[in-house]
Formats: C-alpha cells, sequence, structure tokens
C-alpha cells in the first residue's frame, strides 16, 4: 500500500480526495519540490526544504508549518513507503475556494501533497550518456521560482521526447539558460561554464553540489551563459537535477559533443558526487 502526504498527516492513498476548486489544479497556483532518497536517506534535504519555503515567498504564500515540523513530515513520508532508493514529491497550493484570480482569504487554508516513488539511479545514462536537442525558452520571467506552472517546460520536453531525446536546452535568443527541468553546463579547456543563477533559471540543488564538487576536483567555475554555438563546440555538456545527477550530454540535434563519449572532467565530477551520496539505512 502506498502512502502520501496529505497537509499535516500521512494517509494511504485511497484516502485523499482533491478539491476540483483547488487553485493548484486550476491556476497551477502553488510551488514545488523533489528530494532525492539514496537507501531510505533524504539527500540534501535542507536546502531543498529552503528553496520550498523560498519559493512560497516569492509567489506570498506562507506556509502553516514550521520547516520542522516539514523534515518531520517528509521523513515520515518515506518511512511510511519503506522508500529505499527513489524521491519523493512534494507541493503547495493556495488552497480550495470558488475561482476567481484574487487571493483567497486567510480562511482558505493552502493545500501541501507528497508522494514517495522507488526509482533506480538512471546509472545507464551516467555511463553512456544521453542526446539533448536545442527549444526555444518562452517561458516566463521568473523561472527561480519552482512553480506548479509547467506548461513551457512539458511543451519543451515532449518536443525533446518526440526527437527522441532525454531532455530539451532551452535558449533565449541563443543563448542557453537551463533544461526543461534541469540546468545545463559545458566545460571548454578546462573551464566548467553554467548559466548565473537569476531570474532565467532555476537555482538547482544538484547544481550548488556540482559546483561544490568542481572546487573539490580542481574544476574551475565560471557562471557564465554561453550560446548554442558555443555549446556545440563545447569539450563536454553536462545537465543536472535531482533525478538525474551528473548525466553527460554526448549529442545535440545530431553534433556529436567532444569525443562523443562522456568526457574526463563529467566522470571526475561524477567521482566526487558519489561520495556526497549518503550510504543509507536500508538498500
Ligand atoms: C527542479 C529544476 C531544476 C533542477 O533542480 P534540482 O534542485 O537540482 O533538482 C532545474 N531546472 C528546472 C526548471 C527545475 O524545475
Amino acid at each position: 500500500m502506498a502512502y502520501s502526504l496529505w497537509n499535516d498527516r500521512i494517509v494511504a492513498d485511497e484516502e485523499i480526495v482533491v478539491n476540483k476548486e483547488d487553485r493548484g489544479y486550476q491556476f497551477g497556483d502553488g510551488i514545488y519540490e523533489v528530494v532525492k532518497v539514496y537507501n531510505g536517506e533524504l539527500f540534501t534535504a535542507e536546502e531543498h526544504v529552503d528553496r520550498f519555503y523560498a519559493s512560497a515567498e516569492k509567489i506570498r504564500l506562507t506556509i502553516p508549518y514550521t520547516k520542522d515540523k516539514l523534515h518531520q513530515l517528509l521523513h515520515e513520508l518515506v518511512e511510511a513507503n519503506n522508500l529505499g532508493t527513489g524521491h519523493i514529491y512534494f507541493q503547495i497550493t493556495r488552497g480550495a475556494t470558488p475561482r476567481n484570480h484574487i487571493f483567497p482569504g486567510l480562511d482558505v487554508p493552502p493545500v501541501l501533497s507528497g508522494s514517495a516513488k522507488e526509482n533506480p539511479r538512471p546509472v545507464a545514462n551516467f555511463e553512456s550518456g544521453v542526446k539533448a536537442t536545442f527549444v526555444d525558452d518562452i517561458r516566463w520571467l521568473r523561472c527561480d521560482i519552482k512553480s506548479l506552472n509547467l506548461l513551457g517546460a512539458v511543451l519543451a520536453k515532449q518536443e525533446a521526447h518526440e526527437k527522441g531525446c532525454y531532455e530539451a536546452i532551452l535558449h533565449r535568443d541563443g543563448t542557453i539558460t537551463e533544461g526543461s527541468s534541469s540546468n545545463i553546463y559545458g566545460i571548454k579547456d578546462g573551464v566548467l561554464y553554467t548559466h548565473p543563477a537569476n531570474n532565467l533559471i532555476l537555482n538547482g540543488i544538484t547544481r550548488a553540489v556540482i559546483l561544490k564538487c568542481a572546487a573539490e576536483i580542481g574544476l574551475p567555475v565560471k557562471e557564465e551563459a554561453f550560446t548554442t554555438t558555443e555549446a556545440l563546440e563545447m569539450d563536454e555538456l553536462i545537465v543536472s537535477s535531482t533525478t538525474s545527477e551528473v548525466t553527460p550530454i554526448i549529442e545535440v540535434d545530431g553534433t556529436v559533443i567532444g569525443s562523443g563519449q562522456p568526457g574526463e572532467w563529467t566522470r571526475k565530477l561524477q567521482v566526487q558526487f558519489d561520495t556526497k551520496i549518503p550510504t543509507g539505512i536500508r538498500s
């Protein structure tokens, strides 16, 4: 039996009834997080919970629980599902009330929900690398918020999927921002480049871990945007996210990147990343 987070409780899935007037359902008026679980242990939960509260504040949504309470609920969610390796998803919406763009009153409580999913690490992708395609970044100008509004991301990912690609590399007039649900990096002549963490990208927790790993292995980092043309001439390209970790990109729109194999720096970053993964309480 699967258990979910529903406001301040862990309940059996069957018990949950979603209100059709929920603003998440009608407007995408809410925010979310995905946290990786390795061997029963949450990874970088602190950072994810902090970003969850930061996203909420940016949309003027007040989460009616303390961070400690949320951490406790997330742990309970993992335990209730006896989750080994996979991830948890959770979101909060601005509540359920008759449809109206204007915020509801304080009497309408936000709706917190979440679930757990067993999911092996995509090790074949880490080893062989993946293909990507360039897609216009048509999203709004607050990509720093992990919003439930994902139409721009959904359309881009679907386009990539239909082209047989793992990810869409988004660009604004030729300047690469990030992936549809990931961050993008290029390595050229021993320097790692990635878009600065401003309003045009979601500042990934994995991104922060990778920048730390880069420092630890002596790979200089420049948080500078690069173009689609420059991307094709990089020695190595990487896509990262909570679930993708450090995934090499070996081909973009039919152009082979570097040697067509995951590069040396990428390998070193993967090895360094692995040292940070919890060894766990369950396998
Ligand atoms: C979640 C997300 C990422 C990756 O963030 P992580 O914290 O590393 O999972 C990057 N870009 C977008 C658009 C995202 O939604």
